[in-house]
Order: C-alpha cells, then structure tokens, then sequence
C-alpha cells in the first residue's frame, strides 16, 4: 500500500467528543471513505497480512459492511454480512454478547460451505465484544476465522485480549 495515502487515511479519521454520549469520544471514518486514495490504501494494507489465506470477508454491521464491501471486491472473493439481531429474512446463526449497558446480538445466515476461510472486518475494535461475538458466530456456522482485521483500535480498552489467540490486525491505533 501506498504510504503517504496510509499516513493521510489516518489523518482523515476524525474524534468527535462526547458522541453518542458523554465520556465517550466517536472515531469517524467517513472522511477517509469519501477519499479515492486513501480509501484503496486502507483496503491494501487491511487485507495485505491476510493475502490468499481467505475465502470470503465477513464484515459487521453496519460500518463493518463498507470496508467488506470494497475489501471482498480488492480481493476477488465474496462478502457476508453479519447482521444486528433480527434483519435477516431467513432462520440464522445467533450469539448474544454484553454491551456496557445490557446485550446485544449478531445474526449470520447458514450459507457457507463447512470449512470456509473467513477475514472477519469491523471498523472499530473497542472492548472487542463485537468481534468476540462475530468469531463465535462464524465458528458455530463450521467455518473458520483465520484472522480478524479492525480500521482502528483502541488499545487501553484491551479489546485484543477478548479475541484470544486468531491473528488480529489493526492498521490504526489510538
Ligand atoms: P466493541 O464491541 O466494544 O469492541 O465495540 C466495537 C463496535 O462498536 C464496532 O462495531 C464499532 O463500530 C463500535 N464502536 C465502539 N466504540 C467506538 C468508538 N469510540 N467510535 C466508533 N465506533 C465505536
């Protein structure tokens, strides 16, 4: 990947204070979405650890779903999307997870051959429960997460302890 597209991508994420709620500082990402070059950069290098090892991207609603998108496309193989609970149109895969303030669930349809090599993707690696719960859903489908890519982390929140031992790649850190 491009260097200086990767050095601008990151300039593009912008911290907006106290959104969505106080104490809380929100990553947008739509600055860099909306930039050609720092766009496929970002795409490059996310998937670049993980070349030829994959058989389809799985991105995690809904910001998930743009980097999957532009990612299954770079990389010529097809895209999931995993799903807030309650979305998808036919009986699904479900694996529920705390949220700081109650629980949340992601939802997967069955539609992968057993075995399949999933790149599981999501914008923003927090507490990790997100990704924890993606990894879980993939694997009781009978597939298998061969490695979770993250735009940014946020490394004093220790969300990479919550993904165990899978190769995880984060190509911002705040
Ligand atoms: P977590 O499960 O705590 O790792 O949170 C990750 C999920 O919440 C991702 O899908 C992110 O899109 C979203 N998220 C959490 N914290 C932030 C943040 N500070 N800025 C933007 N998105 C966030």
């Amino acid at each position: 990947p491009d260097a200086s597209a990767l050095a601008r991508a990151e300039s593009l994420i912008g911290s907006i204070p106290d959104y969505p709620q106080p104490g809380v500082v929100f990553r947008d990402i739509t600055p860099l979405l909306a930039d050609a070059a720092a766009l496929r950069a970002t795409i490059d290098a996310l998937l670049e650890p993980f070349a030829g090892g994959f058989d389809v991207v799985a991105g995690i609603e809904a910001r998930g779903f743009l980097l999957a998108g532009a990612a299954a496309v770079a990389a010529g193989v097809g895209l999931v999307p995993i799903r807030k609970a309650g979305k998808l149109p036919r009986p699904a895969a479900s694996v529920s997870y705390a949220l700081e303030y109650g629980t949340a669930a992601i939802e997967m349809h069955d539609d992968l051959p057993r075995g399949t090599r999933v790149l599981l993707l999501d914008d923003v690696l927090a507490t990790g429960g997100t990704l924890a719960a993606g990894r879980e859903l993939v694997h009781a489908l009978g597939s298998e997460v061969i490695g979770t890519a993250a735009l940014l982390e946020i490394d004093v929140l220790g969300g990479r302890a919550a993904l165990g031992d899978a190769p995880l790649h984060s190509l911002f850190h705040v």
